[in-house]
């Protein structure tokens, strides 16, 4: 055959850095700080629910948009955690994962040539279904090491071609969480193009430091142009379940689902009520999940800091990102290919996440989501290959 295989607006795009990361642990039994995973189990009652769930017969398809208890629960924690109203038959759909949730929007909302505005560095996905739609993206660049948004190139990057806003806060792999001004920039902008405001907010209950996580939908005037997107894998440290949705206008919504019915129709039968379950677990099975991680952010954070590197702390997720110039490092992705035989761990380089590879030159994200003493063992190689 004189074409090669493979979807030309793909070509770009080879395998995903997570993959070739986390085979590189398994290769050097390296500690794996790159993909983000956490290495315990979440609430046990979740866990149960899914055992019943299987045990009990849920086990064929469940309806397109997800089960009606799954799609109560979601509506009830908009209303609990922010005050929304949602309508959970026509404003809801249970997606697989996240990443289909991304899919469906983008390739439900954008035809070939409309332009998505998004920063850089992005979470992978993002450049990959927006090519796929035949969309164009558009970026604003967050500089290390404060990651601010830069109003000047964010305006530049609309036109009269935006068809959305691709955002996402907390931010992966930044860690950056978006200031309210700077969020009202971004709406304002939207606005003012007409433009739909798609915001990825997976990680929307891990927050440090007291802050409160701002849902782009409950802006002023915001709810009508806005999709929201999460997941239960952050939320519940259950990243393999997949279970992940979108709220928001019914129209926009039921333009998502057209998508997803031929991605995958349905998945997660028996996960679905299960996540139902973790839903409705107290405020304190959220607010010990932030603790934990904000104590192994501090962990990691001060380990990284007395190796001599220079970092952002971060006020959300599971990652930090660090300069690892002081390690000798002069280009991110070939020192993170390096790095397991070097020292026995591994990180994702933020240049893969770059359409300006300058802008993350030397730029290393390390997750933290990982027991105490894995990163106890991991910041030791590390300053051992400082000093060494
Ligand atoms: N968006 C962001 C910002 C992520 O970090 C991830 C992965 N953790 C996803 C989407 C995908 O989520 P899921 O695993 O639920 O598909
Ligand atoms: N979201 C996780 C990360 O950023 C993993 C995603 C994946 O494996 N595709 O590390």
């Amino acid at each position: 055959m004189s074409r090669p295989p493979g979807n030309l607006a793909l070509a770009p795009f080879g395998t995903t850095i997570f993959a070739e990361m986390s085979a590189l642990a398994v290769r050097h039994g390296a500690i794996n700080l790159g993909q983000g995973f956490p290495d315990v189990d979440g609430p046990p009652e979740l866990l149960e629910a899914a055992v019943a769930a299987i045990r009990g017969g849920r086990n064929q398809y469940p309806p397109g948009a997800g089960v009606p208890e799954l799609l109560a629960a979601i509506a009830a924690h908009q209303r609990r955690f922010y005050g929304l109203e949602v309508d959970p038959e026509r404003e809801v759909l249970v997606t697989v994962g996240a990443t289909e949730a991304i899919a469906s929007v983008v390739l439900g909302l954008c035809s070939p040539g409309d332009e998505v505005v998004t920063f850089e560095p992005y979470y992978d996905s993002y450049a990959a279904t927006i090519a796929l739609a035949g969309a164009v993206r558009r970026t604003s660049v967050l500089r290390f090491p404060d990651f601010a948004v830069d109003e000047e190139s964010l305006r530049a990057a609309f036109s009269s071609r935006t068809r959305m806003v691709l955002l996402n806060s907390p931010h992966n792999p930044t860690g950056k969480v978006f200031s309210r001004a700077e969020l009202e920039l971004i709406c304002a902008l939207a606005r003012e193009h007409d433009a739909w405001v798609v915001t990825d907010e997976v990680y929307e209950h891990l927050v440090f430091d007291g802050l409160a996580h701002v849902p782009v939908a409950t802006l002023p005037g915001m709810w009508e142009r806005t999709l929201t997107i999460s997941s239960a894998g952050k939320t519940f440290s259950a990243t393999g379940w997949k279970v992940g949705w979108v709220v928001g206008p019914a129209e926009a919504v039921a333009a998502a689902r057209a998508v997803k019915q031929f991605l995958t129709y349905v998945a997660s039968g028996p996960f679905q009520p299960a996540v139902a379950t973790g839903l409705e677990l107290g405020d304190e099975v959220y607010a010990a999940l932030a603790t934990s991680l904000q104590a192994k952010r501090d962990l990691l954070c001060e380990g990284l800091v007395r190796a001599g590197l220079p970092i952002s702390r971060p006020a959300g997720t599971y990652f930090v990102v660090a300069d690892a110039a002081p390690l000798g490092a002069r280009d991110a992705l070939e020192f993170c290919r390096a790095l397991p035989e070097l020292a026995g761990v591994v990180g994702v380089p933020v240049s893969v996440f770059h359409d300006d590879q300058e802008a993350a030159r030397t730029l290393v994200r390390f997750a933290f989501c990982k027991r105490d003493e894995v990163l106890l063992s991991a910041v030791d190689r590390l300053a051992r290959l400082a000093s060494g």
